[in-house]
């Protein structure tokens, strides 16, 4: 173990939330270390293809953030790495964290892929829905940061080609594991969400339909650099002509344990309809809904810019998924806008519009309670929506529930706004190291 470090804040996840509480907190003067446990910060968003209501391209808007962030002098950044423990000393916090080895230098890498060009082995990308494939070492995606290689031991084959290749010698096959402490004077939990299992209905047959497929893999159909540059069904490399949307496919559902609205689903999948419409001139699209909930500035209109395009919208819910003989995928819904009519129709593609559902498996580890639904407990969600039950310690963004971009951001400014009169109230200023004199 290494000696101990400090830091002002710490915080957990570097997806959008953690990154804008990390940039708000380092341009007031605080130092920040940001923990992920993936190999990039960036989150979901840097996954996504556009952004509603704007359509602004998600990886233009969040790329900056994450170069801001990795060239702040007052952030530290941890990519493969977790938070082991975190406990309470004095005011602050100590916490004991494990960086997982990349098994290649991250101070001598200089992300020129040539390891990744020599090496003979292709793994599923995860990145891209699991349609691409990556090298058993590679740099996770063009705009990763850290832009750094990883090796992923599970699928080498130890020929050593990426040692040859590597121009700077940074490949170092025998890494280990790490552990480093620090000391914070504040945390900020920023873990994120994840995604209904594809599997967790089993009347919808997913993911054995090859052409039943999640809404991050959509996004990823659409998304300009894309595992296939545009939009083509997985099974067997059609281009759709009809692409349906399941709503409610894993929220508002209480079989499920999830009876909470997931507040993005509709917007998201009205989003990628719409694009859809662009990439697909002519092909039909429909989403069965049960209600459109477009709660935000500008989604209404957004909503109702989707009807005039002329994506199809029916009010039904889908009961059974079946795949057709020629690798289409048939619905079978109950209308609720009639007399409760079963119906079948088939279609090309369909995207279940899965649910957020809490990412936070600290609870273990660190002395933060969770709610019922799993998110992080905000006793005060009214008018402290970025407090937890414990002093000093802040969450943001869909780790307390799910949210949109927008709001993720604004809790975000507000739980580094919080931590930072915390840290105001809990230090001493004269240790503050202001950036903008
Ligand atoms: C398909 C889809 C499309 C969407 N489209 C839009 C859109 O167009 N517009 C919009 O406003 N919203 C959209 N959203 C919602 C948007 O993705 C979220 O609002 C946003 O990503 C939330 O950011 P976050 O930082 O809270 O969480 P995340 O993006 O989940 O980031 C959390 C980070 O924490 C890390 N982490 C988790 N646990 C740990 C741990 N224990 N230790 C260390 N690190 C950890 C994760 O690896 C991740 O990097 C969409 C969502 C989906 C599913």
């Amino acid at each position: 173990m290494s000696g101990k470090k400090t830091a002002d804040a710490l915080i957990i996840g570097g997806g959008i939330a953690g990154l804008q509480a990390a940039l708000d907190l380092a341009d007031q003067g605080f130092r920040v270390v940001i923990v992920e446990r993936e190999p990039s910060i960036g989150g979901k968003m840097i996954a996504l293809s556009k952004v509603f209501p704007t359509l602004d391209c998600a990886s233009c808007i969040t790329t900056p953030k994450m170069a801001a962030a990795a060239h702040h002098e007052n952030i530290e950044i941890l990519s493969l790495a977790e938070v082991r423990s975190l406990a309470p000393d004095g005011d602050g916090f100590d916490a004991r964290i494990l960086l997982h080895p990349r098994f290649v230098r991250e101070e001598d890498c200089i992300g020129c892929r040539l390891c990744e060009y020599a090496c003979d082995v292709e793994v599923p990308d995860d990145f891209e829905g699991g349609l691409g494939a990556h090298r058993a070492i590679y740099v996770p995606f063009t705009n990763a940061i850290p832009q750094v290689a990883l090796l992923e031991p599970e699928h080498c084959i130890v020929c050593g080609k990426c040692v040859d290749a590597c121009p700077t010698g940074a490949v170092e096959l025998d890494q280990e594991p790490r552990e480093i402490e620090f000391s914070a004077g504040a945390v900020i939990v920023a873990t994120g969400f994840r995604l209904t299992d594809m599997a967790a209905k089993p009347q919808y047959h997913a993911p054995e339909i090859a052409n039943v497929i999640s809404p991050l893999v959509m996004e990823r159909l659409l998304a300009p650099h894309g595992p296939y540059g545009r939009v083509l069904r997985p099974a067997d490399g059609k281009v759709p002509d009809s692409v349906a949307f399941v709503q409610c496919a894993g929220s508002r559902d209480r079989t499920l344990g999830v009876p909470y609205c997931s507040r993005v689903c509709c917007m998201y999948a009205i989003k990628q309809a719409m694009l859809l419409s662009g990439a697909l001139p002519f092909a039909e699209i429909t989403i069965y809904y049960m209600d459109i909930r477009a709660f935000g500035k500008g989604y209404e209109e957004f909503y109702q810019n989707a009807r005039a395009m002329g994506v199809e919208f029916v009010k039904g819910k889908v009961a059974k998924i079946e795949e057709a003989s020629d690798r289409g995928v048939v619905l079978r819904y109950e209308r609720i806008d009639g007399y409760g009519q079963v119906e079948e129709r088939k279609h090309d593609l369909v995207v279940l519009s899965l649910g957020m559902l809490p990412a936070c498996d600290l609870s273990d580890r660190v002395p933060l309670r969770v709610a019922d639904d799993g998110f992080v407990n905000v006793p005060r969600p009214a008018t402290e929506p970025c407090l937890t039950d414990r002093d000093g310690i802040f969450v943001a963004g869909t780790a307390a529930g799910p949210k949109d971009i927008v709001d993720t951001i604004a809790q975000a400014g507000a739980a580094a706004m919080a931590a930072a009169n915390y840290l105001a109230k809990t230090r001493a200023p004269a240790e503050k190291e202001p950036v903008h004199a």
